[in-house]
């Protein structure tokens, strides 16, 4: 018999069932049954879940904690001058390697197994941790030139890349802004592009703009998107990655969430810019569940989805049978289940990271508060013991 786990609890995916009583068994790093059963290292008192996307993050803000925190969105992170850009400039590799490891950290101990960031100073920031990065951590180039300097720049950066970020799609002349797409493309990396952010960007066809040099996989903000637009984004296929605790910070408004989903629009969830909005997925979620309510969804799967589905953009398989062991133990006292008429949605309402209590990404325990003799258990579970 393989070694297992017993758990309270698990969350499967793609139904997002809540199965109570449950047993998992990994063999060579792989969950080979999920189901029913009373055997297996006893682990109860906690949920298996998949683990979490972050799926639109500018992480180096970190380092710039509230800086310009008075200002108007684009005084901020407008580029090339905005307070973001200038300050970032001068800060010391060393400091945003810090920044990033220490955000990247506590990434993984909410259960976040998937970050999608954009990076910014071309060529410069993707150095700042090249090879060291996690496997599902995909950074994105933002290239410092605007014009046809961007081509070149792009191709050199996605030596250390996952694919190319654009920061708007008014930013570029058209040849270039397909240029840079296509760079990434051609290499079967990852294309993203913020959109609709404020009015006036979609106002001057940033959507058509894009589309026109090709488009891209991953679409950020999409706060002005009107229904015709959703409807275009879901024949494509894009994912929608939706922030809307920035937006609420930068006052651009609130995120079309119940519009996308009627459209059939794939969404994401995001924390956006790390200096100014805590990088904390389960706080995202939650607004982007008040979103949804107020418009009559009270249901907690469409968060659900949003939350773990854009991990298969980057190379993390969510929690199903026949996959590599991935997921996160919540505590189920946490989150109040026990007593809870709808577990799933306590797990959103009530779920942040303190209640999760171990992390385990491609069958590697990477996080555990667990005491330490279960740490160990747990460990020798996933090395086959
Ligand atoms: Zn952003």
């Amino acid at each position: 018999m393989s070694p297992a786990i017993r758990v309270s609890a698990a969350v499967l995916w793609p139904e997002l069932g809540f199965e109570e009583g449950v047993s998992l068994s990994i063999r060579d790093g792989v969950l080979e049954s999920v189901g029913k059963g009373s055997y297996g290292l006893d682990l109860r008192g906690l949920i298996a879940l998949p683990l979490f996307a972050n799926a639109h993050i500018h992480i180096m803000d970190w380092v710039i904690q509230q800086a310009g925190w008075d200002l108007d969105i684009d005084s901020l992170v407008g580029e090339p001058y905005g307070v973001k850009y200038v300050l970032l400039r001068r800060a010391p590799d060393d400091t945003v390697r810090e920044g990033i490891e220490t955000v990247r950290r506590y990434l993984i101990r909410q259960g976040v197994g998937a970050i999608i960031e954009f990076r910014e100073f071309g060529v410069r920031g993707t150095r700042i941790d090249c090879r060291r990065r996690h496997k599902h951590h995909i950074v994105l180039t933002m290239p410092t030139h605007h014009d046809e300097r961007a081509v070149e720049e792009v191709e050199e950066a996605l030596a250390c890349a996952d694919g190319v970020a654009v920061s708007s799609p008014h930013y570029f002349p058209e040849d270039v802004l397909r240029s840079i797409l296509s760079l990434a493309k051609a290499r079967g990396l990852m294309t993203a592009s913020h959109l609709a952010e404020v009015p006036e960007t979609r106002e001057a066809g940033d959507l058509e703009r894009l589309l026109g040099a090709g488009g891209a996989d991953v679409l950020v903000h999409g706060t002005y998107l009107s229904e015709d637009d959703l409807s275009t984004i879901a024949s494509r296929g894009s994912l929608l990655v939706l922030c809307p605790r920035a937006n609420r910070w930068f006052l651009g408004g609130e995120p079309p969430a119940y519009e996308a989903l009627r459209s059939g629009v794939e969404l994401g969830i995001g924390t956006d810019n790390a200096g100014w909005v805590k990088p904390d997925v389960w706080r995202e979620a939650e607004a982007l569940h008040l979103i949804l309510r107020s418009k009559g969804v009270s249901s907690p799967e469409p968060v659900l989805k949003a939350l773990i589905g854009p991990s298969t953009l980057a190379g993390l398989e969510p929690f199903a049978v026949g996959s590599t062991a991935s997921f996160m133990l919540v505590s189920a006292e946490g989150v109040g289940a026990r007593w809870s008429r709808n577990p799933l949605l306590s797990l959103i309402k009530n779920g942040g990271p303190e209640h999760v209590m171990a992390v385990v990404i491609d069958g590697r325990l990477e996080y555990c508060e667990l005491p330490e003799a279960l740490c160990a258990g747990l460990r020798d579970v996933l090395r086959g013991r």
